[in-house]
This record gives C-alpha cells, sequence and structure tokens, in this order.
C-alpha cells in the first residue's frame, strides 16, 4: 500500500520525532546474560535448552548450555564471561522462558497521520526489531537516513530500520523515468546512505526502467522490492521481475499472470478503472481464479525457486493486509482496535474514495467468495514454493485496510502456519530468512557474532502465536477463569533492554488520550 499524507503531517512527525525520549538505564550493558531460556536460535534448529546467551554490548558472543549434562559436555561458560567483564553487568533470569531473535518485518510504512512514536512502540512491544520501511510519513530520503541513524544510536525508541525509499513519479525530476538516466538517482541514494529501492508501478517498472534500476542497485549491493502494480503487471509479471533482479516480491501480485496458457492478459470488464480501488482490488484478487494452476506450479515455481537459490529472491507474501478482502466484519472488529488503534487511523480506514485502501462501499459476500478461494490458492503456492526450497519471509504491510502496527506481523504468523508452515518454518521467515533478504548475515539467529535482537518469552510460540499479541491469548485459570496470556517479555534490539509489556502500556495511554481529546464515537469499531 502506498501512503500519501499531507505537508503539515510530516512537520508534526518530525516535531515528535524528537521529543522522544532517549533511553539511558537499559542498555547496552557491558555484560547482559538471558540464563536458562529455552531456546529458539531462528535457523530452523529445534529449540534447545536451557542455555546461557551472553551479550556484550550489541553483540551475542556466547552461548552454552546451562544445565548439568550440558555443561559438561560443552563446557559451561556464562558465568565465566560474566566475571570476566569488569562493567556493568545485567542478568535476565529466564529459567522456563523461550527466546527467539527479534522478528524482522520486511513490509512496513509508517504514517503522519498518527505520531511515530506509537508506530515504533506497537512494533517493538510485539518483539519486531527490525523493519523495512519504505516510507516514514513524508520523510525525504535524506530525513529517512537520518531517522535511521538516530535509531541505530538509540537516540529513539524504535526497531532497527531498513531505508527503502519508493521511487515514484517526480515532477521535479524526470530522470526517474528514463532509462539511462535513471541509475545516476540509485547512484545518488546509495551516496546519501540508502539501503534499498521500493518500486510500485510506474514509472520505475516499465522494462527498461526496471532493469536499469535493478542492475544498478545489484552493482551498489542494494536491495530492490517490488510491488508489481497492474498498471505494468504485463509484460512485468512476478517470474520476469525476479529475473530481472528484484530481490523481493512483495504481495500476491504478478505470480497468477505468469502462469496464463489461454490468454496474455487478464480478462476484466470493459467498465474496469484502474483508478477506481474497488475495481483494482476486486481484480487483482479474481485473477487468481484466471490461473493455470498446471503451470503455476512447474514453470513459474521451477524459475522462482532457480532465481531464490541463485540470489536469495525471496518472496514477501504480506497476507494479512489483504484478509479484509476475504472477511471485512472480521477485521472490523478485532479485538484490538478499542484500546491499540488511534482514532485517526481509524477514521483513516473508514470507506471513502479519498484514502488509499478504503474501498469498502459495495464490498459482497461475492467478493469476499472470490477472494477466499484466491486465498487458499495464494497459499497453496506460497507453501509449495517454500517446500521446493525458495525463500519467505515476513512482511505485514500494516497501516492499511483495518490492520496496525505489530499485531499484523504476528497475524502474519498466523497466515503463514495457515499456508502449511510448521511454527519453526515461520519463525524462519521471521529471522533469519528477513536477515538474509536484507543482506545482513550477522542478523535473524542466535549465535555468538551475531547482533542481540532477541525476544524472551513467558509462552512457547511455537505451540500458539497469538500469546504474541499484545492482547494476549485466552486461557483458563486455575479456578476456571477465562484469562488472556501475553508472552513477551523483554524485547532487546541492540543489546537495548525494552520491557514489551511497558511499550504497550504507552501505546495504550497514548490511545486513550487522543480519545478523551477527541471526545467522539469513531474511534470505536466502525458502523
Ligand atoms: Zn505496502
Amino acid at each position: 500500500m502506498r501512503q500519501f499524507s499531507s505537508l503539515l503531517g510530516c512537520l508534526s512527525v518530525a516535531a515528535l520525532a524528537f521529543a522522544q525520549t532517549t533511553n539511558t538505564n537499559n542498555g547496552p550493558y557491558d555484560t547482559l546474560i538471558i540464563r536458562g531460556a529455552t531456546m529458539i536460535d531462528g535457523t530452523g534448529a529445534p529449540p534447545r535448552g536451557p542455555v546461557d546467551i551472553v551479550v556484550r554490548r550489541n553483540m551475542i558472543v556466547q552461548v552454552s548450555p546451562s544445565d548439568p549434562i550440558g555443561r559438561a559436555q560443552n563446557g559451561g561458560g556464562a558465568q565465566l564471561a560474566a566475571n570476566s567483564s569488569g562493567g556493568a553487568a545485567r542478568v535476565i533470569e529466564a529459567a522456563g522462558k523461550y527466546v527467539m531473535p527479534g522478528l524482522i518485518d520486511l513490509h512496513i510504512h509508517y504514517q503522519d497521520s498518527v505520531p511515530l512514536e506509537y508506530q515504533y512502540k506497537l512494533l517493538l512491544g510485539h518483539g519486531v526489531t527490525t523493519v523495512r520501511a519504505f516510507n516514514v510519513g513524508n520523510m525525504s530520503v535524506d530525513e529517512m537516513v537520518a531517522e535511521r541513524q538516530r535509531i541505530a544510536e538509540n537516540k529513539i525508541v524504535a526497531p532497527r530500520m531498513y531505508v527503502y525509499p519508493f521511487w515514484r513519479n517526480s515532477p521535479t525530476d524526470p530522470r526517474f523515468a528514463i532509462a539511462k538516466d535513471a541509475p545516476e538517482i540509485v547512484k545518488e541514494w546509495k551516496r546519501k546512505g540508502v539501503d534499498g529501492v521500493k518500486m510500485a508501478g510506474l514509472p520505475g517498472e516499465y522494462p527498461d526502467v526496471f532493469k536499469a534500476v535493478a542492475d544498478q542497485a545489484k552493482i551498489e549491493g542494494m536491495g530492490l522490492a517490488v510491488h508489481i502494480a497492474q498498471e505494468a503487471v504485463f509484460p512485468m509479471n512476478a517470474v520476469r521481475t525476479a529475473l530481472d533482479g528484484a530481490s523481493t516480491v512483495e504481495h500476491h501480485y504478478g505470480y497468477a499472470e505468469a502462469s496464463f496458457t489461454d490468454r496474455v492478459l487478464q480478462k476484466l470488464p470493459s467498465d474496469y478503472n484502474y483508478a477506481s480501488e474497488p475495481d483494482r482490488f476486486y481484480q487483482t484478487g479474481a485473477v487468481w481464479l484466471q490461473a493455470d494452476l498446471k503451470k503455476l506450479h512447474t514453470d513459474v515455481i521451477d524459475q522462482l525457486v532457480a532465481q531464490s537459490k541463485k540470489t536469495g529472491f525471496t518472496m514477501v507474501p504480506t497476507m494479512v493486509v489483504y484478509e479484509a478482502n476475504r472477511d471485512l466484519e472480521r477485521v472490523k472488529t478485532l479485538p484490538w482496535h478499542e484500546k491499540y488503534t488511534m482514532p485517526a487511523i481509524m477514521a483513516h480506514w473508514q470507506p471513502s474514495p479519498s484514502s488509499h485502501g478504503s474501498y469498502f462501499y459495495h464490498w459482497t459476500t461475492t467478493n469476499e467468495a472470490d477472494w477466499a478461494k484466491m486465498y487458499r490458492r495464494w497459499m497453496e503456492f506460497v507453501e509449495d514454493f517454500k517446500n521446493r526450497g525458495g525463500l519467505v519471509g515476513v512482511g505485514s504491510d500494516v497501516g492499511s485496510i483495518y490492520t496496525l502496527w505489530g499485531f499484523g506481523t504476528i497475524r502474519e504468523l498466523e497466515l503463514l502456519q495457515h499456508s502449511g508452515f510448521s511454527p519453526i518454518e515461520v519463525v524462519h521467515s521471521a529471522t533469519e530468512i528477513g536477515a538474509l533478504s536484507l543482506g545482513n548475515k550477522q542478523l535473524g539467529a542466535i549465535r555468538p557474532g551475531y547482533i542481540a535482537d532477541m525476544v524472551v518469552l513467558d509462552e512457547n510460540p511455537l505451540d500458539d502465536f497469538k500469546v504474541l499479541y499484545g492482547t494476549g491469548a485466552t486461557r483458563q485459570s486455575a479456578s476456571g477463569q477465562a484469562l488472556q496470556t501475553k508472552a513477551v517479555k523483554y524485547t532487546i534490539r541492540d543489546g537495548v533492554v525494552f520491557d514489551s509489556q511497558a511499550l504497550l502500556k504507552d501505546v495504550a495511554d497514548m490511545v486513550a488520550k487522543a480519545r478523551a481529546t477527541k471526545g467522539s464515537t469513531e474511534t470505536t469499531a466502525p458502523k
């Protein structure tokens, strides 16, 4: 989804960014030990424990068994490591707890309509420690890079950010649309410190412009995330986009079109208009009903898997953001809206021709049935791609269509499991695979020599991802009462330890305050 907001909003965001508190007393530490945890290391290895994990400043330096048998076989080391440090130490007693790498969300937009602090804390509170951001409100490329730097220096409480600005139409810079001039912009962005390019439709997806940008991005070691827009899907379907150099393909676009055998272009009604969002979003799902399933699961997957093995090409489905299309009433009434959804964002989601993604004026059972069928095909496709060796990452694309930062990332984990992934495969996608697609080989796993991004959990996430939601998962108390169990205890980013539930409390307070100020009823689930 793309967001366009007002200049006024941009100014308020900049002010808020500087107003946020810095953290001084929660790390990074000279020595941090997580003692006695059961570890899910992010590499796809099964859980093991108890282990002690030793962190120095922002790096994991040691992972060692802390039980008597494990120590005898491998030598216990956490104690030694702690004693050898003269500096400040912190120990997190984690017996009975779980630890996994911080979650990596590869598809994030930050909006101007709500404070950045709100969006950042929602993500961190759900264990998301790294995001790939396509925009930060209306910040310029330079401002986004500066924001990334403030986060890296722990001046802002936020997940680590990878900056992938939009390649967009520019009234002042025609080079964005000209193949021979486009590489110059990629070079400029590299010099500014940009991590990659986000492509979404024209002019970047003109085939010659796309190839020029992709080739230059490769030279510069930059990523290229592509949302294949319907205006460009012929001839730039998902196979061609991947072969021409995309590092990730976002969403569900371009796969069905790559499978056609009885047509070249999607069959559309004669009154279709891409600029009409109800048309556009119904038909982008309906195209899967025109796919040639045999070719989809042979030629199309074969070529994508080959590219995945060769270049690390990664699929980022973002299933969560389109869920409204198969079950609108469900997403409108999600239990977290009441406490965690800002009135301004709920207002943005109400059906309106002027809000992107708010196209539900006449969304029928028939629309949902077609989208439900599309989801079955899409999920089988993603599962098949993964099983044959293709890389699948986790992205949420939250902020639109009743989806909320953090909650959306967790829902995406659930939807990958619905697709057929085992829970451990889901965690692998959300951690090590995410890091690899960002080109960072020191992130996304709990290993010595890796960056100390971790989540400490009171419950086993592999048993039920719902425990990761800020609203928790429903359990039964000893006396038979229903209670909400919340698992996310600490979110550790770069060795800095955040109390996850305290971050979510901040968010809830911000929402309560905004509602009191607003004093309206539009803040609850829509009528
Ligand atoms: Zn998006």
